[in-house]
């Protein structure tokens, strides 16, 4: 069965461009499958356990993550 999952776009990342280094759309992750290790580094998502729920993706004023399908 197909599954959603979140995926960064390292391209469009730019953790610099967020509030004090800090990623918001790791923020908005209320299961806390996207995280970021340290402020200004880029955000990982947990491709086992992210659902694609879209929440991380709505909060990235960047549009640097999306919604793929494997
Ligand atoms: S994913 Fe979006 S909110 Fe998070 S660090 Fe990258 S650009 Fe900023
Ligand atoms: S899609 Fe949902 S579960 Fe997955 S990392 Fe984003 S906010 Fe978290």
């Amino acid at each position: 069965m197909p599954s959603k999952m979140a995926l960064v776009d390292y391209k469009k990342c730019h953790p610099e461009k967020c509030d004090s280094g800090v990623c918001a759309a790791a923020l908005a992750c209320s299961h806390k499958l996207l995280k970021q290790e340290a402020p200004y580094e880029i955000p990982m998502t947990d491709p086992f356990l992210c659902r694609g729920c879209g929440d991380c993706v709505r909060a990235c004023s960047l549009k640097a993550i999306d919604i793929v399908t494997m």
